[in-house]
């Protein structure tokens, strides 16, 4: 999807014959009129934009929101509606990933059986999927943090560390260096844990010999990063850096093929099929990747089931694993974001087999 992002709404409201669409995420508010907060209502109709927010919110919505009209209420429901009525709207559109079933009720017995409520779902999920230039460069800031914060806490990356100090070391260089927040819970796990994709930091103290995978990001001006870095403390078993080599050379491929154009389950397979010819299909599991943008997972996805296909301007993540249950794992991700005939890395932490003194 191209163009403006109210323009697109527009287009999406000609197409499935809506008088207006309401939103109610952050991350959809955010993109489409500006507003950082927490609690507010976009309302886009065929002609006008309204947004609307509490008391809390008035002096901020006036310095950030872009949108023809600005409105305050006191019961967002009751607002939502009396704004409805002013516009004429008689069926509106919503978010159907985000509106929470009690909120929708109350709309809907605030609103009566004149209104017509059409949840949207998969029509809206390609509406953040192209970033214009000013949200790559939103989203490299983000990711150039990264590189800087992790250069100043490799040195203590050693055994004797728990996974749970690397965390916050991490997350203080991140916040000193001006992120905003973290991306997510950082993923710090090491030797057998490392087998766990999703192990969150814990107490466990690194030991010689093993492997940690460090999976991290920050948001910064709302954008996210996300990037992952498996490292080798002294000499890890043998397979674990074997499966090390199979790791980069899926992530390789997969980066190589990624262009307009390219089916995005074709690129999953590009790195699937290289892991599974090495005798580890077994061991990767998860999807290779996701967009990134206002939210940490988004439209498109990088995975066997895919229907997306690539565009130029879609920034994703390419983060292929093997978890070897027992043993260990390992995983590499990066940020690319596609271009014209291929696409250009947004991470810069480099991902050749790093080796750390016991
Ligand atoms: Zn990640
Ligand atoms: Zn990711």
């Amino acid at each position: 999807m191209r163009g403006k992002p109210v323009e697109k709404v527009r287009e999406l409201l000609v197409l499935r014959g809506l008088d207006a669409i309401l939103f109610t995420g952050r991350a959809n508010i955010r993109y489409l009129c500006g507003f950082s907060g927490s609690e507010g209502a976009l309302l886009v109709d065929r002609d006008a934009s309204s947004f609307l927010t509490d008391s809390r919110y008035t002096t901020q919505a006036q310095e950030e929101v872009r949108a023809d009209h600005l409105g305050q209420y006191r019961l967002p429901e009751e607002g939502i509606v009396a704004r409805l009525r002013e516009r004429g709207c008689g069926k509106i559109g919503f978010e159907g990933e985000y509106l929470v079933v009690s909120r929708l009720e109350k709309l809907r017995s605030q609103a009566g059986a004149e209104v017509e409520w059409v949840p949207l779902a998969k029509e809206m999920r390609p509406l953040r999927g192209v970033k214009s230039d000013a949200e790559i460069e939103a989203i490299r800031a983000a990711a150039r943090l990264n590189a800087v914060a992790f250069a100043e806490i490799a040195a203590g990356i050693h055994a004797g560390v728990s996974e749970r100090e690397l965390a916050v070391e991490l997350e203080f260089a991140l916040k000193r260096r001006g992120a905003e927040e973290k991306a997510f819970d950082f993923i710090v796990a090491s030797g057998r844990r490392g087998a766990m994709p999703h192990g969150l930091a814990s107490q466990k103290v690194l030991s010689a010999d093993e492997m940690v995978t460090i999976d991290f990001g920050v948001r910064l001006n709302g954008y996210h990063s996300d990037e992952t870095v498996t490292l080798a403390l002294g000499h890890p078993p043998q397979r674990l850096l074997e499966a090390y080599d199979v790791v980069l050379q899926a992530h390789d491929l997969a980066l190589e093929a990624l262009r307009p154009g390219q089916p995005l389950k074709d690129v999953d397979a590009v790195a699937r099929d290289h892991i599974r010819s090495r005798g580890f299909g077994e061991f990767f599991g998860h999807g290779l990747g996701h967009g990134v943008g206002l939210e940490i997972h988004e439209f498109p996805v990088l995975s066997p089931r895919s229907e997306d296909v690539a565009e130029e301007g879609m920034v994703v993540t390419i983060e292929p694993g093997i978890y070897i249950p027992g043993l260990g794992g390992i995983r590499i991700e990066d940020m690319a974001v596609v271009s014209a005939h291929g696409c250009d890395l947004l991470t810069a932490v480099p991902k050749n087999l790093r080796t750390c003194v016991p």
